[in-house]
């Protein structure tokens, strides 16, 4: 399950957006981090104000 995240800035709940694995740019990426060669990514967008929050997906 994906756990919702609040918005940095105003503090909604943000909704999950997309995933993405960012290959390659990033060789000092943690290896727990690392699937296929990059790094999953999650995207955030908050609903109230439009900030994106991205982190490191918690699953691969
Ligand atoms: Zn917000």
């Amino acid at each position: 399950m994906r756990e919702k995240i609040r918005c940095p800035g105003c503090g909604a709940l943000m909704n999950f957006h997309a995933e993405k694995v960012d290959t390659g740019t990033d060789a000092d990426a943690p290896d727990e981090l690392a699937f296929w060669g990059g790094v999953v990514m999650e995207f955030h967008t908050c609903p109230r104000c439009g900030a994106v929050v991205e982190r490191p997906a918690a699953e691969p």
